[in-house]
């Protein structure tokens, strides 16, 4: 699905040059669950933000279930960013003036497909994170894993075969953060790709794969042991 060649992102202040990504190989497969760790400042979001098509590599090549990205144009990376992934911010990222069920139905809005069949597919979703009743609230009118589990319901409402979050529980305290990674767990198991950055070991337990990046570069890939679950 996903493959990064020797991505390199530098950001620039006047005339300095931040080199950020200093060369970033990696494979991702279909259906994967990747956890992306590093210290604060390694590029994590960075990277994210390339995977996303919200920003561009200063060199080298992003190829998106065969598309390569990399070498897009802004009105591609918008199709692409619309229709092939869904993104998760740990900010939640909702429109304060619209009901849950609005945020959830803003990404069909693209896909020029009539409101009631929008609202129905926007429902369908909110069901799906468990969020059915709570469809007309505003996001100030919700707590932070429900407005997580809205910004969820948006990024799957297209159907898109990768979903990407940057730090998706860094605001929720423990026991939401449990249920938030039931969710992505559900995401996965479901079929979809997903590609997760958090800062707790306890999180990147939940991924079947760890990529640690530090000062730009990937310094460990390791597959992660797959906890047996034993049913009484
Ligand atoms: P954290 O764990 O704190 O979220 P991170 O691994 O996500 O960190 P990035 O946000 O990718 O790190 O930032 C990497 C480096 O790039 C940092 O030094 C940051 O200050 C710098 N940086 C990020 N975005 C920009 C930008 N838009 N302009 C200039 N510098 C930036
Ligand atoms: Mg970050």
């Amino acid at each position: 699905v996903i493959h990064l060649e020797d991505i390199r992102k530098s950001y620039f202040i006047g005339k300095n040059e931040l080199p950020v990504l200093k060369g970033v190989t990696i494979d991702i497969n279909r259906n994967e669950y990747v956890a992306l760790m590093g210290p604060s400042g390694s590029g994590k979001s960075t990277l994210m933000n390339i995977l996303g098509a919200l920003d561009t590599p200063t060199a080298g090549k992003y190829i998106l279930n065969g598309h390569d990205v990399s070498s897009m144009e802004d009105n591609e990376l918008a199709r692409i960013r619309n229709q092939e992934i869904g993104f998760v911010f740990q900010q939640f990222n909702l429109m304060p003036r619209l009901t849950a069920l609005e945020n959830v139905a803003v990404p069909l809005i693209y896909a020029g497909i009539s409101k009631r069949e929008r609202e129905d597919k926007a429902r369908a979703m909110l069901e799906k994170v468990g969020l059915g009743e709570r469809y007309k609230h505003k996001p100030n009118e919700l707590s932070g894993g429900q407005c997580q589990r809205v910004a969820i319901a948006r990024a799957l409402v297209n159907d898109p075969s990768l979903i990407l979050a940057d730090e998706p529980t860094g605001n929720l305290d423990t026991k939401t953060s449990v249920e938030i990674m039931d969710i992505f767990g559900k995401i996965h198991a479901g079929g979809n790709t997903v590609v997760l950055v958090t800062h707790e070991e306890d999180i990147a337990e939940h991924a079947r794969r760890i990529i640690r990046l530090r000062d730009g570069v990937v310094e460990s890939d390791k597959m992660n042991a797959i906890k047996e679950i034993v049913a009484k």
